[in-house]
């Protein structure tokens, strides 16, 4: 994200490129005093459902900012500016605390995944910080499961291998988000002490095409050799959900199924009346 955004700074002139300075300049002035204040950021909740029994099993958290004059901001600008500026672990604690909220409210079968970004997983005191949050909400660390992605994942960076390792040890679980998307080997792939994959929707969006429904069997028929969970994301139509269904992905998520919702929307699809969310799955 950084050097996309780089790129494009150095695409524009002059005055452009001043405004562009002060424009970042005035959104992390506006983030600091949001995470002063703490309400404008705060998690949603999107369900994901298993494929077989059409039931709800998961949830993960995204963050949200509702910027007090600009409204809505998106994750993909204020999240790589909070990686940037060191404000990245204050924003992971307001939602690791807000999905302990949700879990303690949620049965105990009801798991729920959080997004951690490269930064917070190389900083030392990260597991302790994770640790003692769950401790202090009372909730089994087996409930919560760690997101991060192939690049991070496929590192061999001592802090983050030792991190992963200890909160693993602990009962926390950890996926691999935006699956195919990164540049790992099939042979570091092979020693990853991880839980579950979660397919990028890039691969979701072009499975109808020929060839692509293989990758994603392929894939997912990887996931299950070592012993991992798989999840499709971004499950947009009938027929995506019909074909993972059929290759036996373990749990899907999209927009077809459920959108992010709030706290008290999420918590009440739990083992609700189906048939408006579920009815999809339970059709195909
Ligand atoms: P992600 O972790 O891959 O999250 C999935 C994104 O896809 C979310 O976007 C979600 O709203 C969106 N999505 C879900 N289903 C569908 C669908 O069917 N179609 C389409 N087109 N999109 C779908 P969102 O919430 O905008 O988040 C974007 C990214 O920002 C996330 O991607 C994640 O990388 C990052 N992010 C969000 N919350 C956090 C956080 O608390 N911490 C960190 N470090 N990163 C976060
Ligand atoms: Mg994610
Ligand atoms: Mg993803
Ligand atoms: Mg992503």
């Amino acid at each position: 994200h950084a050097k996309a955004a780089g790129r494009n700074t150095y695409a524009l002139f002059g005055e452009h490129m001043d405004e562009l300075l002060r424009t970042r300049r005035a959104l992390e002035q506006d983030l600091r005093l949001a995470l002063r204040e703490g309400t404008t950021i705060e998690a949603v909740f999107q369900p994901v459902f298993a494929s077989d029994t059409g039931e709800l099993t998961s949830m993960e958290a995204l963050a949200r900012w509702n910027h007090k004059k600009l409204g809505p901001i998106a994750p993909d600008i204020f999240i790589p500016l909070a990686e940037e500026t060191g404000l990245i672990a204050d924003i992971g604690q307001i939602i690791l605390d807000d999905t302990c909220r949700c879990l303690v409210d949620a049965p105990s079968t009801v798991s729920i995944a959080v997004n951690v970004s490269a930064i917070e997983l190389a900083s030392p005191s990260f597991p302790l910080r994770v640790l003692s949050t769950l401790e202090s909400w009372e909730i089994d660390p087996s409930r919560l499961e760690l997101e991060i992605t192939e690049s991070v994942a496929v590192e061999k960076r001592g802090a983050v291998e030792s991190n992963i390792a200890s909160l693993r040890g602990a009962g926390v679980r950890f996926a691999i988000d935006d699956f195919g998307t990164g540049y790992s080997s099939f042979a570091r792939i092979r020693t990853l002490e991880i839980d579950r994959m979660k397919i990028d929707r890039s691969f979701i969006q072009d499975m109808e095409q020929s060839g692509n429904k293989e990758l994603v069997s392929a894939m997912i028929a990887m996931a299950h050799a070592r012993g991992m969970k798989i999840t499709a994301e971004g499950v947009e139509t009938l027929s995506q959900c019909q074909a993972l269904k059929a290759l036996r992905c373990d749990n899907l998520q999209g927009y077809l199924l459920s959108k992010p919702l709030s706290r008290d929307m999420a918590l009440s699809k739990i083992g609700s009346d189906t048939s408006e969310t579920l009815g999809p799955i339970a059709k195909a």
